[in-house]
């Protein structure tokens, strides 16, 4: 009898606790559903030390989206000259998989498409391989980077005109979110410089952002082939003259109209990293579902979260579940922000992107409670 009592006494202290962490966690799907965190798929050597950050510090914030920039660091069997000479396996890939799986966290994998197809001097994978893709073939690469530059060389494009160019990204994209077990895919999208080019013989003269919206189409369209949603950045769909936000987190080459001109149901990663701007209403008006990306500033991050949960109070039902949440941005590698996290490396100041992430995540539990 004393025993039964006991046990009772344990299992219902098992269920408040339950019931208190399942309070909190409808809590936060209420005020915030996308709770992101957003950083380069890490190198093989650093996966132990990541799949033991997700259990730990993505768990613990309950983070549930983990959008991971993978690109070319992974041994595609589609196209194994694409891989990275470093690479990702499949038993990496499937470590991960399980580690956000048993997290409850949604893991979103990203390949750069159209544009960020080099970086500084150096060409990226496809290019290198497929040369014929190229935008702008008359750009050479430089032997030193520098900006700006006569070219107005920032990163190259693919011609998304090109009769051949889907053949081989969608093969590569297919099989990453099989793998991957994906139910989205992250394309980037963003700062496209070099876009309906007068040097292509597609392109030029055609209207930047049809070519844009175009492009996104094809991708959202190929994607939902097999049920799988598109998610991009914001910066080419924001007229970058008309707001102030200048050509980088917006944009002065003509794509922006493209924002009519696309599905729906693409999910926009609006990201702003020197002030809390307000264009999530901008996406939400228009349409599309957004969430809002800092990433290195801590005050403007308990801001922006402030911001998006104020929009999903005071607005009507329509437009409320299109602001999704927040994602925190690092572009570093993941083996250096592991370094900077666990204090094996030291930064200064403040404005880091590791006590963005902690500044955000902290205001998210507060405004949880
Ligand atoms: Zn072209």
């Amino acid at each position: 009898m004393k025993k039964n009592f006991f046990t009772w006494l344990f299992i219902l202290s098992l269920s408040v606790a339950s019931i208190a962490q399942n309070n909190q966690s409808v809590r936060l799907d209420s005020i915030l559903p996308v709770r992101g965190f957003c950083i380069s798929a890490p190198q093989p050597a650093v996966v132990a030390e990541f799949i033991k950050f997700i259990d730990e510090e993505l768990s613990v914030r309950k983070v549930n989206t983990l959008i991971l920039r993978v690109d070319y660091n992974y041994q595609y069997e589609s196209h194994p000259e694409l891989r990275d000479s470093i690479a990702l396996s499949k038993q990496d890939v499937k470590r991960l998989v399980a580690a956000c799986r048993r997290n409850n966290i949604r893991i979103i994998p990203q390949v750069n498409l159209l544009g960020h197809q080099s970086w500084a001097g150096t060409i990226g994978n496809l290019l290198r391989e497929y040369p014929e893709f190229d935008e702008t073939p008359l750009v050479r690469m430089p032997e030193k980077y520098v900006w700006p530059n006569a070219d107005g060389l920032y990163c190259k494009s693919y011609c998304p005109m090109h009769p051949g160019v889907h053949n081989v990204v969608f093969d590569v994209v297919d099989e990453f979110c099989d793998v991957f077990e994906a139910d989205a895919f992250h394309a980037g999208m963003d700062e496209v410089f070099y876009i309906g080019e007068m040097q292509c013989p597609r392109c030029s003269g055609r209207d930047p952002a049809e070519l844009f919206a175009g492009e996104v189409r094809k991708i959202h369209d190929h994607l939902s082939l097999n049920g799988r949603k598109l998610w991009i950045w914001g910066d080419r769909l924001i007229d970058g003259k008309t707001t102030g936000l200048g050509e980088w987190e917006a944009s002065y080459n003509n794509t922006w109209r493209a924002v009519d001109l696309i599905p729906k149901d693409v999910v926009i990663c609006d990201w702003h990293y020197e002030r809390p701007d307000q264009t999530p209403v901008y996406f939400a008006m228009k349409g599309f579902g957004v969430v809002t990306c800092p990433w290195r500033m801590p005050g403007n991050a308990v801001l922006q979260v402030q911001d998006m949960v104020k929009f999903r109070e005071h607005s009507t039902p329509e437009m409320r579940d299109r602001f999704l949440g927040m994602v925190q941005t690092i572009w570093s590698g993941a083996g250096q922000f592991l370094d900077s996290y666990y204090g094996r490396r030291k930064e200064d100041g403040n404005n880091t992107p590791v006590n963005c992430f902690k500044a955000l995540y902290g205001e998210i539990m507060t405004m949880a409670k």
